[in-house]
């Protein structure tokens, strides 16, 4: 049996990280299955809609890896993949149900809904549809459809009984029937509504297997009415337990939580959060935490898949975050650090400098710009920065070593870091004193921080001859005076 499965995302907003775990679980399980992996989108309730939603569904899913084989904008056999552009298809099948006695029209107004749900709730009761107009003979439907009464399909649900299904993570499941509402299959715009176009997409699609988020479970046993009610196959079913925040509540953005997007303009390398991500709700099944995406695909199984809701830590995706960055190779880093250092105006200075300071220690790229503001402005400081335990330095040894210092940088030929390197060496040397005592009031007098990524002779380098001679005489007129 050829594997198909999809992913089908509402275009309501981005793609947040339980959908990118969602597509990303989806599409490991198809490819380690030689599968056919399918992008469905789900636009049926047009009021949730929001404008430019689907682009950002295909950008993300792209950015992380996920490419699909059928879909809105690659086309395939069983298209469209939208289901507004498949709204013709879904009546007939709903009639069909009608027919058979399943599924019935209903003429109710929302103010008689509204009324006998008031009248229902005051007597202390959970409201469900009260069936009204299932019982409604063939020829009062009839009437009232010919006189255009606006209506619905709704699904026929037992008053008693069972509906039952089996999912993988799950087991068996079991709901009463009687606990269930007789959803609308077709809305009075002539849409379906989810509950009913999952059913018909995933049968036409030929969908074997369903992974989607665990909501889904209590209304899963209602889908398979439908599937008995047809007599199709049902699809293998995987519902994933929840990304959660913290204990209590699902990650989310209204608390500000961030989507994948949110995540790359933050400075975090799509890979990492991939990695990060396959991680939280499934276990590899030994103590490997770093894979590629073919590494994920061969190692991936049902069976590591979490039978309990798993949080999103994001120190932890910070910490692998970082431990990518330092696995970058020079041009890697260098290409992904570039917007960055356009952001905090450093482009221009010698590349593999900063690539030496900032690859091992920027942890995620947003804080590159401040980690290297000095670069760009000289900030105030106060001479107390001069002072250092371990070199035995401060304001009163950098007001004697200072000049020296200039003196010896005004006289070099030449402007590298070997140069410079080898110069300040051979005055610490010259002077007898140990390296840092020299190395330290340059640094500080240059950048004018207690802590930089890198140190004297690297910012001397990236500053230029110019700009560094001219922050050391500034440096040395602020101590004098
Ligand atoms: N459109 C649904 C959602 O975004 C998909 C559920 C499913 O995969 O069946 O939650």
């Amino acid at each position: 049996m050829q594997v198909r499965t999809r992913f089908a995302p509402s275009p309501t907003g981005y793609l947040h990280l339980g959908g990118l775990r969602t597509a990303l679980y989806t599409y490991l399980f198809t490819r380690k299955n030689h599968g056919v992996y399918i992008l469905r989108i789900e636009d049926t309730d047009q009021e949730r809609l929001v404008e430019g939603a689907t682009e950002k569904i295909y950008r993300s899913l792209r950015l992380a890896g996920l490419d699909w084989d059928e879909g809105p904008d690659v086309g395939g056999p069983v298209g469209p993949y939208i289901q507004t552009e498949r709204r013709d298809m879904y009546l007939p099948y709903a009639q069909e149900l009608v027919r058979k006695g399943k599924a019935y029209y209903c003429f109710c107004t929302k103010e008689e809904l509204a009324e006998r749900r008031a009248a229902c709730e005051a007597e202390g009761k959970t409201w469900k549809y009260d069936k009204h107009c299932c019982s409604l003979t063939p020829e009062e439907v009839q009437a009232k459809l010919d006189a255009g009464v606006p209506y619905v399909i709704r699904q026929n649900v037992p008053e008693s009984g069972e509906a039952s299904f089996d999912d993988v993570l799950y087991g068996h499941i079991t709901v009463d029937c009687s606990e269930l509402d007789d959803n609308v299959l077709i809305k009075q715009d002539g849409l379906p509504t989810y509950n009913f176009a999952n059913v018909i997409d995933d049968h036409t699609m030929g969908i074997t297997h369903v992974l989607r988020g665990n909501e889904y479970l209590s209304s899963t046993p209602k889908y398979n009415l439908l599937y008995d009610a047809f007599g199709w196959e049902k699809p293998v079913y995987i519902h994933l337990t929840p990304v959660m925040a913290d204990a209590t509540r699902k990650l989310s953005k209204r608390y500000g939580d961030p989507s994948f997007e949110d995540l790359l303009e933050e400075g975090y390398l799509k890979e990492a959060v991939v990695n990060y991500i396959s991680l939280v709700g499934w276990n590899p099944g030994d103590n490997r935490e770093f894979f590629t995406m073919d590494e994920l695909i061969e190692a991936f199984s049902l069976e590591g898949l979490s039978k309990s809701p798993a949080i999103f830590d994001k120190e932890k995706c910070r910490w692998m975050n970082a431990e990518y960055i330092r696995r970058m190779t020079p041009e890697a880093f260098d290409e992904a650090a570039g917007p960055w250092y356009e952001k905090a105006g450093i482009a221009h200075m010698d590349r593999a400098i900063l690539a030496k300071c900032l690859q091992p220690r920027v942890e995620v790229f947003s804080e590159l710009p401040a980690m290297v503001d000095f670069l760009t402005e000289m900030p105030e400081f106060s001479d107390e920065l001069y002072f250092s335990k371990k070199m035995k330095t401060n304001a009163e040894t950098a007001r004697e070593d200072l000049p020296v210092i200039l003196d010896t940088l005004e006289k070099l030929p030449a402007w590298n870091e070997e140069s410079v390197h080898d110069a300040l060496i051979n005055l610490a040397q010259s002077q007898n004193k140990k390296n840092g005592v020299i190395m330290w009031p340059l640094r500080i007098a240059i950048s004018g921080k207690a802590v930089t990524p890198c140190g004297a002779v690297e910012i001397a380098v990236l500053l230029g001859r110019d700009e560094t001679l001219a922050r050391i005489r500034r440096s040395l007129a602020a101590l004098e005076a």
